[in-house]
């Protein structure tokens, strides 16, 4: 074995061997290659949110033709948004707090089938748009496929109207990365951030409606949604 190579094997053994830090970082946006779940295990670890509290207002958008592809995602079977069953208790919390200030959250994705992942994926192959997937836009291995990414906004509890964000859900650029925004969607964008951080959710930097929750024992599921 070469001297670098053994060297960065040690780094690495080390670097695992150290204590994390306690700050929430973001994971990377693709997850490990593990196995897919049996769908009889999703449904033990996957939650409708709505079966907490039916206040949430959810739009999955990948069940109909309202998303990036133009038609409705393989899996997408119902206009219902699942979480791991960890992560279901503090959503519900966020949408308490929420509510107490006449606000709720609007839910645009939650569990996707890996199914679903692989159309995105061959999409974005399809009308030449692998850039997407390099610069993180798209993930080949979504924590949506745990049921641990959560895509979401702001509504008004008086109005029903979403709050101005500064972009529409599913812009793939700059504008849409959390800290690009000024004015309203600034304080819109971290009023959202704030609420969801407050349960232990983390927002993904380049997507103001994407955030993630973390569970010591990730699987990867193809439970179709209905
Ligand atoms: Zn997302």
């Amino acid at each position: 074995m070469r001297k670098p190579l053994v060297f960065l094997l040690l780094s690495i053994a080390l670097a695992c061997a150290r204590p994390q830090p306690k700050i929430a970082v973001a994971p990377p946006v693709n997850t490990a290659e593990t196995e897919i779940a049996p769908d009889a295990v999703a449904d033990t670890l996957l939650v409708n949110v709505q079966s907490l509290d039916p206040t949430f207002v959810v739009d999955l958008r990948y069940a109909t033709a309202n998303n990036f592809t133009g038609a409705p995602l393989p899996g997408y079977l119902g206009n219902r948004a699942y979480v791991r069953r960890e992560a279901a208790a503090p959503l519900a919390r966020v949408q308490r707090d929420l509510r107490s200030r006449g606000l709720a959250l609007k839910i645009f994705d939650a569990y996707r089938p890996v199914r679903a992942t692989l159309a995105m994926v061959d999409w974005t192959e399809r009308v030449h748009r692998t850039d997407l997937l390099k610069d993180g836009y798209i993930a080949s291995r979504s924590r949506h496929n745990l049921g641990l990414a959560i895509d979401l906004t702001l509504v008004d509890l008086g109005t029903g109207q979403e709050l101005e964000m500064g972009t529409p859900f599913d812009t793939f650029s700059a504008v849409a990365h959390t800290a690009n925004a000024s004015g309203l969607a600034a304080v819109n964008r971290q009023k959202l951030k704030a609420a969801m951080e407050a349960e232990g959710f983390v927002n993904y930097d380049q997507e103001w409606w994407h955030y993630t929750f973390s569970v010591p024992n990730p699987l990867r599921f193809d439970r179709p949604i209905r």
